[in-house]
């Protein structure tokens, strides 16, 4: 069923009984050519592209929750390609321009909203640091701006500029960075694979890999053993568990990142804004309500809820950027599981066991990268080689020492 305005019109005069569901609720095959383990973002898009770019049938996502109730549903929506180094511009720029024409393609509003983001500059050293960034940014094919301070003040004049212990001395901009709605991310995606024949099938928890003279032969899960060609893992925060169940041991560890929202305020933040001078981001969402976090919990969990000292810390950073938001009420705070890596980039690869393959590794930022994560994830398994925009994101850096550490501070995950 195609979603479209006339649709809307037609449904609401005829009592709204014609929809359907967005996707089926199949039982597991006992068998596949790709079973794709975690429904989230990133999972759902390669079965997409697996199915739509590569042609390629019989493939299954399995989820141990629904789908939706992982990261992909718990973040805080921003995307942007402003990074600086060679590994990672391009294939951020590459998710950005997916996301331009994701909806048209899915056929699916999920509320892609170019809005800008602005990452403050409070140092002269920050602003050398982020000139540099802005340059590699448009070699890379992004757009970026430095932005002086009247121009900020004039579009956030409540913003701390007076008094402030880090005044503001500009900004770097990003016009085409923005938010997207992360649930409806999911729920595209699933409509979209499942519109292709992909078996989306939610409740199934794998709790094993059969393994065969090294040759991965499929997965055991709550629902019993399902064969598969090639089995991808894609199930960010739990990556590191999931994996020791092959055998192996990743350079990842998972920690814990919270996020709050107040309540629906008028529109104020027209766009993205990062503090420079401590951790704190944040947004205004459609419904008006101040969409923020911080740090991450700083220490290694598998929990999906975060400490108060870090509550504290993100409010104090909060407050010294924005002096306001002392007199906005927080309704609801969550936190989720981060699959941080040793230098802060994903991993997308094959494993030493055949047949089983790899994506993780995606730290606090892997929402923005979805429709490019999905798309050269769903390039390895079709091929069998990396796509030309992961080629970096292979495990072997971390042997060669070629890390991709885009903030510099090495192998400190609490850090990235
Ligand atoms: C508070 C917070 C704020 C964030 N903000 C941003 C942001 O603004 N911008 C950005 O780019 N990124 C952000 N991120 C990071 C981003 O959300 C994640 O990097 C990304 O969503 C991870 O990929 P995913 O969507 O596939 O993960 P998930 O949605 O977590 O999907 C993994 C799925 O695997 C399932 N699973 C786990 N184990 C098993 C198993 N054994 N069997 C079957 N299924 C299993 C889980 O239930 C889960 O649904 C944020 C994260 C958090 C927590």
């Amino acid at each position: 069923m195609r979603y479209s305005g006339l649709r809307i019109i037609k449904e609401a005069l005829t009592g709204n009984k014609g929809w359907k569901p967005a996707w089926r609720d199949p039982e597991p095959q006992p068998a596949y050519d790709f079973v794709i383990i975690g429904g989230g973002g990133h999972g759902l898009a390669t079965a997409y592209y697996l199915a739509s770019t590569f042609g390629k049938k019989r493939i299954a996502v399995l989820e141990k929750g629904w789908i939706g109730g992982g990261n992909v549903g718990r973040n805080t929506t921003i995307i942007r390609s402003n990074y600086l180094l060679e590994g990672n511009g391009p294939f951020y720029e590459y998710a950005l321009k997916l996301w331009e024409g994701l909806e048209q393609e899915l056929n699916y509003n999920a509320m892609v909203s170019q809005r800008g983001i602005l990452n403050l500059i409070h140092t002269d050293a920050q602003c050398t640091a982020f000139t540099r960034r802005g340059n590699a940014m448009i070699l890379n094919g992004a757009d970026a701006e430095m932005l002086g301070v009247e121009q900020i003040r004039a579009r956030y004049p409540f913003l701390n500029f007076n008094d402030a212990r880090f005044p503001i001395k500009g900004g770097l901009a990003q016009h085409r960075g923005g938010t997207v709605r992360h649930d409806a991310v999911a729920w595209g995606y699933a409509r979209g694979a499942d519109s292709l024949g992909v078996d989306i099938i939610q409740n199934c928890e794998v709790t094993g890999f059969r393994i065969e003279n090294g040759v991965c032969k499929g997965v055991e899960t709550s629902r019993g053993f399902i064969g598969a060609g090639k089995v991808a893992s894609c199930v960010a925060g739990s990556s590191s568990r999931l994996m020791a169940k092959a055998g192996m041991r990743l350079p990842i560890e998972s920690t814990v990142l919270q996020a709050f929202v107040t309540e629906g305020l008028k529109p104020v933040l027209p766009g993205v804004i990062t503090f420079g001078a401590g951790h704190f981001y944040c947004s205004q969402s459609d419904k008006g309500g101040l969409v923020f976090g911080g740090d991450p919990d700083g220490y290694n969990t598998y929990a999906q809820r975060g400490n108060l000292p870090v509550v504290e810390g993100v409010m104090e950073s909060g407050m010294a950027l924005i002096p306001a938001l002392g007199r906005a009420r927080v309704l609801r705070m969550w936190g989720g599981l981060m699959d941080m890596s040793m230098d802060g980039s994903p991993i997308i690869d094959r494993t030493e066991i055949e047949g089983l393959y790899f994506n993780g590794g995606w730290c606090y930022g892997g929402f923005k990268a979805t429709p490019a994560s999905g798309m050269c994830y769903a390039h390895l398994l079709a091929r069998d080689i990396p796509h030309e925009y992961a080629t970096a994101y292979r495990f072997d850096r971390f042997r060669r020492g070629y890390m991709i550490d885009e903030k510099g501070v090495g192998a400190q995950p609490n850090l990235h």
